[in-house]
């Protein structure tokens, strides 16, 4: 029997396993349980692709993979067929006939996966199915991706995960293999419950994805200052842009292709077919933005997605991370981006107000929202924050914004209880409600018509706060609207309101210190200069000489064209990584091909002499 890292190498064409990937293969081709919980792009895959490839040369038949998405279980058992691995899927995007082909494949053993959907594995047929194939000995092992649907705390919940409890009463002796990229304790709990993984034993990996730079940034002219970051720092390539509106999604993709970028918009409203087609684009073209709502991106597995941009607030920061986790799957250096302003935090703090949940639900998700406002409002190293978030310690990253350009930092505490004083007193005098631009017109002494209509110049605070800029104090009230020392009624013309919390601030208590606002968006050439900033040449190609560099956007012609021919898409060929790799190279033999990481011995021998073919006509 090949050893899991000789399969590794001639199957995958990598060259060694990445963090607990070899501990949790062997673990698993021994037969024992495992429950693995590792970041999206940690390599969950060969977790049980390898144990699978391992398990059926030893004798023991053919893996069950239960899979949620039809869209990613094509792709792997694509990418599967490219590596020259026999697997097949069943789901309801097959005819019937197209369904009892793979049956009878999988009834003669000659399948080393299946990936099912989990609501057809529990049928009597399938069960049947794997019945008479555990009673040859053929059934090799289960593996359960994305387990966390189990959950019910979780957003993905799946009520026929649950029915997959039964596999282990079934098939006792069949190892299981449950895995996911939702890290907390609850759903893990949930998980080991539902699925009987108490002897399971646990992989827990770092959460970290160190080739993700966080940057958010203050929202100023939201599309322009996204148009400058896509054409300054992603170029050409692939990444996904979320907003929080069908309508939005529309401009704003409009607006990128007219300025002449490849933007395609997705959301919930869109026709069906429509939908597809733009996922499909995306998946198979290079450099497609994808304009969507966060109804896209589950399942999605493209690894070289370079960007992930927010133009409004997520939800919370388990949906920041998932969503900006679509970025650099494949390792290379990627951005996840946000644009955030006073709107976003009034506007999030509405809609949780407004929704007819129960109020300890709303209670709930009010402190995820806190969480996430903290993170994009922190002054210090963002990673540090969203690990500490997933219970991880860790220390300043030096690929975040606030590492790489320490903000300069002001003390805004004075500013803030001027602001807080003054809508105090106004309240007091009039017994109204007022909205911010009257607060701060009030503070910097404005003689404004609203102003002198309610006598507000004769207020002991009107004026005192004139050194302050209007940017400055805005800064001032968004903090304390994301920290909920002040609150806006949206219902009645966005007015403001002291809380509970206003008190400490108020009294000096609770300091508020904040970034200086920096008034002119950072210019292209500007943030090239900036440290740590990367130019625009790819990410994978970024080391590369200029015949290299050459030869590397050469062969990504060439793989368009093949992953065109093939139908399939282009990072299923080869990754940017692997293409950059053999353009460094400039090999001239099959043999100097092999090795490279990326080229097993089936693409070695699909793909190798096309790959000379490129190289040897550029001369
Ligand atoms: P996950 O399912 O955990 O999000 P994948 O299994 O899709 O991650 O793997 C992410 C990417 O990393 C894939 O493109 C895969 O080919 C690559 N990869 C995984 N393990 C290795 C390894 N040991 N060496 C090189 N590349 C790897
Ligand atoms: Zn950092």
């Amino acid at each position: 029997m090949a050893t899991a890292l000789a399969l590794l190498k001639d199957v995958f064409g990598y060259p060694a396993f990445r963090g607990q990937q070899a501990e949790i293969v062997d673990h698993v081709i021994a037969g024992g349980d495992a429950l693995v919980l590792m970041p999206t792009g940690g390599g969950k895959s060969l977790c049980y692709q390898i144990p699978a490839l391992a398990r059926q040369q030893a004798g023991h038949g053919t893996t069950i993979v239960v899979s949620p998405l039809i869209a990613l279980m094509h792709d792997q058992v694509g990418a599967l067929h490219e590596a020259g691995v026999q697997a097949a899927f069943l789901n309801s995007s097959l005819s019937m006939e197209e369904a009892n082909a793979v049956e009878r494949r999988l009834a003669r053993g000659e399948l080393t996966l299946l990936y099912a959907a989990p609501e057809r594995v529990t049928t009597p047929r399938f069960l049947a199915l794997l019945d008479a194939m555990h009673a040859q000995g053929k059934l090799s092992l289960f593996a359960i991706d994305e387990a966390h649907c189990v959950s019910q705390w979780g957003h993905d919940f799946r009520p026929e995960y649950r029915g997959l409890a039964l596999l282990h009463g079934r098939y006792a002796d069949v190892p299981r293999i449950a895995l996911t990229a939702t890290a907390d304790g609850v759903t893990r709990e949930d998980i080991v419950a539902h699925l009987q993984l108490g002897q399971a034993r646990q992989f827990v990996s770092s959460f970290d994805r160190p080739n993700i730079r966080y940057t958010i940034a203050e929202k100023k002219d939201p599309t322009l200052q996204l148009l400058r970051f896509i054409e300054g720092e992603h170029a050409g390539e692939a990444g996904i842009v979320y907003c929080q509106s069908r309508k939005r999604v529309e401009e704003v993709a409009e607006l990128l292709c007219r300025e002449g970028l490849d933007a395609l918009p997705y959301h919930a409203g869109l026709d069906a077919q429509v939908r597809q087609r733009h996922q499909d684009r995306f998946l198979r073209d290079d450099g497609v933005v994808m304009t969507a709502t966060i109804a896209f991106g589950m399942g999605i597995d493209k690894p070289d997605v370079r960007f992930v941009a927010h133009l409004d607030l997520p939800k919370n920061i388990e949906g920041y991370y998932q969503e900006t986790g679509r970025a650099g799957r494949d390792g290379l250096p990627s951005d996840a981006w946000m644009a955030y302003g006073l709107q976003d935090v009034v506007n999030q703090r509405r809609m949780i107000d407004e929704s007819p949940a129960a109020e300890e639900f709303k209670q709930v998700q009010r402190g995820k929202l806190d969480a996430l406002l903290a993170l994009a409002e922190a002054t210090d190293c963002r990673r540090v924050r969203l690990l500490a978030y997933f219970g991880e310690r860790s220390q300043p990253c030096g690929n975040c914004d606030n590492c790489l350009n320490p903000p300069a930092v002001w003390d805004g505490t004075e500013a803030a209880r001027m602001l807080l004083s003054t809508v105090y007193r106004v309240q007091q005098a009039s017994g109204l409600h007022f909205g911010a631009g009257h607060i701060m017109d009030i503070l910097r002494g404005k003689e404004t018509e609203k102003v002198q209509q309610f006598g507000h110049q004769r207020l002991s605070t009107f004026g005192i706060g004139a050194e302050f800029s209007e940017a400055q104090l805005r800064g001032v009230l968004r903090q304390l609207i994301a920290t909920g020392a002040l609150a806006v009624d949206a219902s009645s013309f966005n007015t403001l309101h002291l809380t509970a919390a206003s008190r400490a601030v108020l009294k000096g208590e609770q300091p508020v210190r904040l970034r200086e606002s920096i008034m002119q968006p950072a210019g292209r050439s500007r943030r090239r200069e900036r440290a740590g900033a990367r130019s625009a040449v790819p990410a994978a190609a970024a080391s590369l000489t200029g015949d290299a560099q050459q030869r590397f956007a050469a062969l990504k012609e060439w793989r368009t064209r093949m992953a065109r021919e093939h139908n399939l898409p282009a990072y299923v060929i080869f990754h940017d990584a692997t293409l950059a790799a053999i353009a460094a190279l400039a090999p001239r033999s099959l043999g100097d091909l092999e090795g490279v990481s990326g080229i097993g011995a089936k693409k070695l021998e699909t793909y190798g002499p096309g790959v000379l073919d490129v190289l040897q006509a550029l001369g």
